[in-house]
């Protein structure tokens, strides 16, 4: 089973697949930005978004190959579209969704307020600065795009929603990573 998880940035995907490793010994991990950033040789990863678009689909379409021939369960850190400055990029373009062949499309969502808040305090990350607006719209153009990429590769689309507002943003990641866990039982 390959799943593929994805969310606005500062949605707290990242620490949802820390806790999931935790509690499911029969996955692999691999985060696509990680995969991008070494092939693409750059100081910060956070840089990678003002590539130019040739010179970024080259990237992108080298990891995809990369990760792709990795085999068994799978869980693959990654963006439903990339900001850049000239408008959302496609994560999974059709040449990337069938060289990772994804069973599963995850799309974590989370209250825009919440997704700011994470935003301000991660001094480690240079995250654009967007509006509530902003932030909405990227969620809602993602559930378009992966819309599109299940179409191609046959894969399921499964939305976690972390929109209710009584959690802290640990506990939010904890029930993500419990709903995650589920898509492998009997695998
Ligand atoms: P992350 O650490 O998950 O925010 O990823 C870091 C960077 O990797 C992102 O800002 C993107 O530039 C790039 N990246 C991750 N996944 C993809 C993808 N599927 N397609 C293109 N770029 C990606
Ligand atoms: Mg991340």
């Amino acid at each position: 089973m390959k799943v593929v998880v994805t969310a606005v940035p500062g949605c707290g995907k990242t620490t949802v697949l820390k806790y999931l490793e935790k509690i499911a010994n029969n996955v692999e991990f691999v985060n696509f930005g990680d995969v991008m950033f070494e092939i693409s040789k750059l100081g910060d990863r956070d840089e990678m978004r003002s590539l130019p678009v040739e010179k970024y689909r080259k990237i992108q379409l080298a990891a995809a190959k990369k990760i792709g021939k990795m085999k068994g369960n799978i869980i693959i850190d990654t963006h439903c579209t990339i900001k850049k400055p000239e408008g959302y990029y496609p994560g999974l373009p059709e040449d990337i969704v069938r060289a990772l062949s994804p069973d599963v499309i995850v799309l974590i969502e989370k209250n825009p307020q919440d997704i700011l808040k994470q935003r301000k305090k991660d001094k480690s990350r240079k995250r654009d600065s967007e509006t509530l607006g902003e932030i909405e719209l990227q969620q809602q153009m993602n559930r378009m795009f992966a819309a599109a990429y299940a179409t191609i590769s046959k894969a399921t689309v499964k939305i976690i929603s972390l929109r209710y507002k009584e959690r802290k943003a640990f506990q939010h990641a904890i029930d993500a990573s419990k709903k995650l866990a589920e898509l492998f039982k009997g695998d």
